[in-house]
């Protein structure tokens, strides 16, 4: 019995490939692929996980999860493999240079665009959907994938749910009571872009620790002061750079935010005096997601989402 493991390495949205170029008569050759490999005397499927990705790539995973067990059988007369898929996503440690090929970091939206086995696409869309564990069983003819078996059944294709778009959205707009005035300021059409998009509502100024009431605050000079003039920059930093983080691990690349906000508002905002006066400019948070790529929209804009 050939016993493997395979293991998807996450970090902001991306998964470490391998792209096995470097050995001779490499069943695997130019294919992108998971690292891992064999078992070894006495190992358990988590003894070998450890120790292939330490081995492939220097690097100690320190969480992971066991996700399915995937049968490949390639002629009547071969043995079948049996491996056993992980994805980890907590390491410590440099990346190294590996023997097998060259490992790189992809965006997981990308994933299919790589040169991979047909079986591998079934089993990365059965992780991106985080299927319970399953037992998918791959028969090959040579390289042409001659049947897929999940849990006991064909295969369909037409079983994976269709995923939906992610959206960051200010939490005010998506009915969240967190206003400086803990007052909320929900968008009547709602339903309509819940219907499209996995909405991810969030607030800057909660996350970067500030309470809820708390005094307004407006952006001055490149920092935030509020009304009694404290100075609230590092709090919005902070909220900012969480907001950066959950996108990037979401991997959302569009926003409809709050208008006029320091931390929301884009193109426009309140000019520092509390006088009601609006100047050209964006809050922190518009502002370090647009730099980040992420493409921004004002609440009363929408409508261009649907
Ligand atoms: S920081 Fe943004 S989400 Fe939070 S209350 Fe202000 S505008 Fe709404």
């Amino acid at each position: 019995m050939i016993n493997t493991t395979l293991c998807y390495v996450e970090q902001d949205g991306k998964y470490l490939m391998l792209h096995r170029v470097k050995k001779k008569n490499d069943l695997n050759h130019d294919k992108w692929i998971g690292i891992g490999g064999k078992f070894e005397k006495g190992e358990s499927p988590e003894d070998c996980l450890l120790r292939e990705a330490r081995e492939e790539t220097g690097l100690t995973l320190t969480s992971y999860r066991y996700r399915g067990i995937v049968t490949f059988v390639s002629g009547p007369d071969a043995e079948a493999e049996y491996m056993h898929l992980f994805t980890a996503d907590g390491f410590e440690g440099a990346l190294k240079v590996c023997d097998e090929g060259d490992l790189e970091w992809i965006e997981k939206e990308k994933l299919l665009e790589l040169t991979l086995w047909e079986g591998d696409k079934i089993f990365l869309r059965l992780l991106d959907e985080d299927a319970p564990f399953f037992s998918l069983k791959l028969t090959y003819d040579g390289d042409r994938l001659a049947e897929a078996v999940l849990n006991g059944k064909p295969y369909d294709p037409s079983c994976h749910p269709k995923k939906k778009e992610p959206l960051l959205i200010s939490g005010c707009l998506a009915g969240f009571a967190c206003r400086y005035d803990g007052k909320r300021q929900e968008l009547p059409d709602l339903d309509a872009l819940a219907e499209r998009y996995a909405l991810l509502p969030l607030c800057p100024e909660q996350l970067g620790g500030l309470p809820t009431p708390r005094t307004p605050a407006e952006c001055q000079n490149g920092g935030v002061w509020n009304r009694d003039g404290q100075d609230v920059t590092d709090a919005f930093r902070r909220g900012a750079e969480e907001v950066l983080t959950l996108c990037r691990k979401l991997g959302c690349t569009k926003a409809l935010l709050k208008e006029r906000s320091p931390s929301c508002g884009h193109g426009q905002i309140y000019d520092g005096t509390f006088s009601g006066t609006l100047i050209p400019g964006s809050g922190l948070t518009a502002a370090l997601l647009e730099e980040n790529g992420v493409t921004i929209y004002g609440e009363s804009s929408w409508e261009a989402l649907l």
